[in-house]
């Protein structure tokens, strides 16, 4: 299923067949549609909408180049507006200095009294911005400075990002923009722009990947290849989800799963995601055996939210050996049966070892990650115990250097780097491949690890991406 975080259904070009308009979006698996408003008059429109579907929710506000009406009143109203249960944000609210920059101080000035609406009331924003975005991030950024109480009722205890507080929609910046708007508490959003020939958004999602976005259509603009031209409607999310998933090579359902997980979070709609143990990926069956782990690196939201593309991975309670088996049921279905989750598989050995066992005796084939602390954990060397039931093993390597390593794991960098490089070299003898990874951040040096990988310890290596 899909959510159009961004479709302006109260436009005129909608009045005469709304209804099929619905109708189609959901045979295409949109089931919500977050309507932004442009004005007062488009606030209560939206609204209306609202109160004529389930599946729709308006957001209220001012856009920038629709400023004409805009007075003290009017702003009064729209934070009256945004008390109805179904207004779920303030918006579209922004900067546009691509039409007009002549009013580029008034723009700036409804901008941030907005913003103060959307504080008042805990909602988030929806943002626009064309010609604008370093003034825009400027102002967010400032406002949320000056207002940390906005929206920190819903922050995550323990996570490592900071509470969202609103999206700038068709993002049109590059790569480290989208990275510092998720650092501020912002998420990105793509239209169908994403489709069209030589698109800089294509290359951008390609980069960041899809799991801090949301996908919206901006109907009725923008429609994607190959409508353009004709009017956009909320349909058409499936072929912009599409291209989000070639840009970043994953499936279709892959993206419309993170994407409404996203939307749903932002603007608050729909049940949360129950937390699961076992998770598909890619063709992968992915089983989460427990969140405990000995360590406790920088870059892991295992004590925040733990969710991963759109999977919550927040267990309460272990699953036993029986119940996994259940959920797997035919191994050969899958291309690998993979232990991982956010939490160290080996702390609970004994289990991954009679899945494994069961899984190979199915004819399926096992991949164990690992932060290669295994054998420190249950006191021997296991890697003996992996030959027959383990087809590889992917180890988080972090650092080359056991000091850094010890800085992103939080441990004893010494002790453990040692430990994991032992257990790579003893699951060389045992087990038919193994890979060693980094995640690329800055303060790791990756040519240096790469060469320790493949020159010292022999082994495949592999960059995962951190964002
Ligand atoms: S080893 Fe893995 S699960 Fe454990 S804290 Fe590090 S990243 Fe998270
Ligand atoms: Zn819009």
């Amino acid at each position: 299923m899909f959510i159009d975080s961004h479709t302006h259904l109260f436009y005129p070009d909608f009045n005469s067949d709304i209804d099929e308009v619905i109708h189609r979006a959901i045979d295409a698996g949109v089931n919500y549609f977050i309507v932004p408003a442009t004005n007062l008059e488009t606030s209560r429109e939206a609204i209306q909408l609202t109160e004529r579907y389930d599946s729709i929710y308006a957001c209220v506000g001012f856009h920038p180049l629709d400023l004409a009406s805009v007075n003290d009143a009017a702003l009064k109203e729209i934070e009256e507006l945004s008390s109805h249960p179904k207004v779920v944000a303030i918006g579209e609210i922004g900067l546009d200095f691509y039409y007009d920059a002549s009013n580029a101080e008034l723009q700036k000035e409804i901008f941030k009294r907005q913003i103060e609406i959307a504080v008042r009331r805990d909602l988030p924003i929806v943002i626009h911005t064309r010609d604008s975005m370093d003034d825009a991030i400027f102002i967010v950024e400032e406002c949320t400075a000056a207002n940390p109480q906005w929206r920190s009722a819903f922050a995550i205890s323990g996570s490592r990002f900071p509470v969202w507080k609103g999206v700038f929609h068709c993002f049109s910046g590059d790569a480290a923009t989208a990275q510092r708007l998720l650092q501020s508490g912002f998420i990105v959003s793509f239209p169908g722009i994403v489709t069209f020939k030589k698109s800089a958004a294509f290359e951008t999602v390609a980069k960041i990947g899809y799991d801090h976005t949301m996908v919206e259509t901006d109907a009725p603009f923008l429609s994607p290849v190959p409508h353009r031209g004709k009017r956009n409607e909320p349909s058409n999310i499936p072929i912009i989800a599409q291209k989000i998933a070639e840009a970043c090579h994953a499936s279709i359902d892959d993206v419309a799963r993170t994407t409404t997980f996203n939307a749903k979070k932002l603007f608050r709609i729909g049940e949360p995601a129950p937390p699961v143990f076992t998770y598909t990926l890619g063709g992968a069956l992915y089983l989460n055996l427990t969140i405990r782990c000995d360590a406790d690196c920088v870059f892991c939201d295992r004590k925040g939210e733990a969710v991963v593309k759109g999977y919550n991975l927040k267990i309460t309670r272990e699953p036993s050996v029986q119940e996994v088996i259940e959920e797997i049921q035919d191994p050969a279905r899958y291309g690998e049966i993979v232990f991982c989750g956010y939490g160290e598989p080996t702390i609970r050995f004994d289990a991954v070892k009679e899945i494994a066992a069961w899984v190979k005796s199915k004819g399926g084939r096992t991949r164990l990650n690992t932060d290669g602390h295994g054998s420190v954990i249950n006191k021997r060397n296991i890697a003996p115990e992996l030959q027959g039931i383990i087809d590889s093993v992917s180890i988080s390597l972090n650092a080359a250097d056991p000091e850094v390593y010890g800085r992103l794991m939080r441990l004893n960098g010494k002790k453990y780097h040692q430990a994991m490089v032992d257990f790579a070299r003893e699951a060389q003898r045992y087990v038919p491949e193994v890979v060693m990874t980094v995640v690329g951040m800055e303060s790791v040096d990756i040519e240096k690890a790469k060469k320790f990988v493949e020159e010292e310890i022999g082994v495949k290596y592999r960059v995962r991406p951190y964002f």
